[in-house]
C-alpha cells in the first residue's frame, strides 16, 4: 500500500511577526486557500506527491510563463550576451518516456544511484550520504539547531556531530570546508580546536549565530559504514544497531511498454527533462535557422523516487522543471556561464526573492561532477532549511560531457560545423570549424519556485484584518486584482462589474480578476490578501458622481482614489502587462 505524507498541523503552530515563519502555518494557508493539497487527499495522501489547487496551478503557471518568457522567447530580457550578440533560444517538448539507451547514455541508469541505509524496525530509509545531518548526545539524536540549544541551556554534555569521511582530519576538513555542508547544517562560522589530525577527540567550535559551542567530531567513513552502522544512532528513533548497511538504489521509476512485461519493454520516467533537448540538438539545428551560440529550453514533469520525500513541496516525487541547454563554443563557455549564473540569480531576484534569503552559491571542487568544470546552485531560505539554505536552480557548466555521450551511444554525429571560425580564406571568408559545442545548464525547479514564493510572500501582521497574508510579486500572483463594490446596491455593482469585465479582457490570461460583494469592506480586503491579490478597487458612491474608484495597495495597506478610465492603465504599469 501506498505510504501516505504528513499532514500538516490541525491548528498550525501561530508564527511570530519577524519571527521564523511556521512552515505548519504555509501549508495550512496553502490548503484553505486552494494553493496545494496532497495528491489523492480524500484517501489520505501518497507520500511525495502533490497537486495543485485552483491559485495554485495559476501561480506555477504565471511562474512557468515568466520563464518561458525570459529565457527563450525574450532571453534574458533581450540582452546582449558575452559575444556581443542578442542571446537567442528556441523552445522543445519533449516526452517523458525515451528510448532506453537515453538514460544509459546519459548516466542514469549506472550512477543516478544513491545509498540507502533502512532503519530495520521502522522500515524508514534515508540517504547515507545524509548523515551529516545526523548528530548524537548520548542516546538523543537531533537536529544541530536543536542540540546546540539544548546543550546551552542545560551546560549539559558536549554534541557530537558525524560527518561521513574516512578519517577525523578529513570529517573535520569537510567541516571547515564545505561551504554547502555548512549550509545545510545552519553553521554560520566554524574554526577547529584541534590541529587537522586523526586525533582521537576532534573538535571543532561552531557558531550559528544565536547559538555557540564546541562540538566533537565523528567520522563514519564510507567504505566502513558497514561495521560502524551499529554505533549510529536511527534518524527516526535514535536507536542504534537497528540501521542496515548502506545500499545502492535507482531514482528513476520505470514502466513498461507495450503488452509484454519483461526486461526488453522495461522504460524509464525521466528523471530530468534535459536530456529530450541533448537527443534533438541535431534535429533542433537542422530544422530550425538557430546558429551557436544558441538555447534550447524546456519545461516539463520530472520523476525521482526520492527514498525520502519531504518538506512540502521541496522533495518531491514528481516536480516540473524548466531547463535551457545553451550551446556554445568551448573558448566562449566560461562566459556564457558566467552569465547565465549571474541572469539567473538577477531574473529570481526580479519576481520576488530579494534580500538575504537568497543566495547564489558557488559548488567547491569537491563538489563538481567530473565533467564539470563550474556548478553555482541559487538558492533560496527556505523555513525548513533555515538558518541553512535548499536549492532552487543549479546553473551548471557541463562542457561537451552530453553532447559527446549521446553521439558515442547512438552513433549519430553531434558536432557543429561553426562556418564563423577557422582560417580567413582568400576570398575574405571563414574556412569554418568542427566541433561538438560546450553546454551551460540552468536547471530551475518551478515547485521549489513556487514554494520559494510563497515562503517569502507569507507575512503575518496581527493588526491587520487578514494577520496572515501573502505578498506575492504582481508578476506571478494569481489574482490580479479584485473589484468591489462598496454595498450591493445602488448601481455600484453594476459599475464594479463593467470594471472587472474591462480587466479581464486585458488581464485575464495572466490571471484572475475577482469580483466580491458579500461581508463588510474589510472582510473582503482581508480575503484578496490572503490569497496574494496585490491590487483591489472599490466602487463607492462617489464613484457615481465623479467617475473615481478607490485603489488599495496589498502591502502597505494605502488607499488613493484613481480614475474608473484609469484603471485598466494603472493596472497595467504595475503588472507589467
Ligand atoms: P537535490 O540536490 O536537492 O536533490 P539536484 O541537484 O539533484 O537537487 P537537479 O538535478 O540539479 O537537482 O535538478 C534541477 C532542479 O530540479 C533543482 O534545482 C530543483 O529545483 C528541482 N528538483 C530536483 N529534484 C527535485 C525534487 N525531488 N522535488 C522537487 N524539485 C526537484
Amino acid at each position: 500500500m501506498a505510504d501516505t505524507t504528513p499532514q500538516p498541523a490541525a491548528t498550525p503552530a501561530p508564527t511570530t511577526p519577524g519571527g521564523p515563519k511556521s512552515m505548519d502555518a504555509i501549508m495550512a494557508l496553502c490548503k484553505r486557500r486552494g494553493f496545494v493539497f496532497q495528491a489523492s487527499d480524500i484517501y489520505g495522501g501518497i507520500n511525495g506527491f502533490w497537486d495543485y489547487g485552483p491559485l495554485g496551478a495559476q501561480l506555477k503557471k504565471n511562474l512557468r510563463e515568466a520563464w518561458w518568457q525570459d529565457m527563450i522567447m525574450n532571453p534574458a530580457w533581450g540582452r546582449k550576451g558575452p559575444n556581443g550578440e542578442r542571446v537567442r533560444c528556441v523552445p522543445l517538448e519533449t516526452c517523458i518516456i525515451q528510448h532506453p539507451k537515453v538514460w544509459e547514455a546519459s548516466g542514469h541508469v549506472a550512477g543516478f544511484n544513491d545509498p540507502m541505509v533502512d532503519d530495520k524496525e521502522t522500515k524508514g530509509r534515508f540517504r547515507a550520504d545524509h548523515l551529516q545531518g545526523l548528530y548524537q548526545i548520548g542516546d538523543y539524536e537531533s537536529p544541530l539547531a536543536d542540540l546546540l540549544a539544548r546543550t546551552a541551556s542545560t551546560g549539559g554534555a558536549v554534541p557530537v556531530c558525524t560527518v561521513v569521511a574516512s578519517s577525523a582530519g578529513e570529517a573535520i576538513d569537510q567541516l571547515l570546508n564545505t561551504r554547502k555542508l555548512q549550509k545545510e547544517l545552519g553553521i554560520r562560522t566554524i574554526t577547529s580546536r584541534t590541529p587537522l589530525t586523526d586525533s582521537t577527540r576532534p573538535f571543532v567550535s561552531v557558531d550559528m549565530g544565536n547559538l555557540k559551542a564546541d562540538c566533537e567530531v565523528l567520522a563514519v567513513p564510507m567504505p566502513t559504514l558497514k561495521s560502524r552502522f551499529a554505533e549510529v544512532p536511527s534518524p527516526f528513533t535514535g536507536k542504534k544497531g537497528v540501521l542496515t548497511e548502506p545500499r545502492q538504489f535507482n531514482l528513476m521509476f520505470f514502466t513498461y511498454t507495450g503488452a509484454v512485461f519483461n526486461e526488453e519493454s522495461k522504460v524509464h520516467l525521466r528523471p530530468e527533462t534535459a536530456q529530450g533537448i541533448f537527443v534533438h540538438f541535431k534535429n533542433v539545428v537542422d530544422s530550425t535557422r538557430v546558429k551557436i551560440p544558441f538555447g534550447i529550453g524546456n519545461t516539463g514533469r520530472s520523476f525521482r523516487n526520492e527514498v525520502t520525500p519531504r518538506n512540502f513541496t521541496f522533495r518531491s516525487r514528481e516536480f516540473e522543471q524548466a531547463e535551457l541547454e545553451f550551446f556554445c563554443h568551448p573558448d566562449e563557455s566560461q562566459d556564457w556561464y558566467r552569465f547565465w549564473r549571474d541572469f539567473r540569480m538577477e531574473w529570481w531576484r526580479s519576481i520576488g526573492l530579494a534580500g538575504e534569503n537568497l543566495i547564489l552559491r558557488e559548488h567547491e571542487k569537491d563538489e563538481l561532477s567530473h565533467y564539470s568544470c563550474g556548478t553555482s546552485d541559487v538558492e533560496y531560505r527556505f523555513p525548513f532549511t533555515a538558518p541553512g539554505f535548499g536549492e532552487l536552480e543549479g546553473i551548471a557548466h557541463r562542457g561537451n560531457y552530453d553532447l559527446t555521450q549521446h553521439q558515442t551511444h547512438s552513433k549519430v554525429k553531434l558536432d557543429y560545423f561553426d562556418t564563423t571560425r577557422g582560417e580567413t580564406l582568400p576570398n575574405g571568408s571563414k574556412k569554418g570549424e568542427r566541433y561538438i559545442p560546450h553546454c551551460i545548464e540552468p536547471a530551475a525547479g518551478l515547485d521549489r519556485g513556487a514554494l520559494a514564493l510563497i515562503c517569502e510572500a507569507y507575512t503575518v501582521d496581527p493588526s491587520r484584518p487578514s494577520p496572515e497574508f501573502l505578498k506575492l510579486h504582481p508578476r506571478v500572483a494569481p489574482i490580479k486584482a479584485a473589484v468591489f463594490p462598496l454595498v450591493d446596491k445602488d448601481g455600484m455593482p453594476e459599475v464594479a462589474e463593467k470594471l472587472a469585465d474591462a480587466l479581464f479582457a486585458r488581464f485575464g490570461r495572466h490571471g484572475f480578476i475577482e469580483t466580491d460583494a458579500k461581508q463588510s469592506i474589510g472582510k473582503r480586503y482581508a480575503r484578496m490578501d490572503e490569497a496574494g491579490c496585490p491590487y483591489c478597487f472599490t466602487v463607492d458612491g462617489d464613484t457615481l458622481k465623479d467617475q473615481t474608484v478607490t485603489v488599495r495597495d496589498r502591502d502597505t495597506g494605502r488607499q488613493e482614489r484613481i480614475g474608473l478610465d484609469a484603471v485598466p492603465a494603472w493596472l497595467g504599469e504595475r503588472l507589467g502587462l
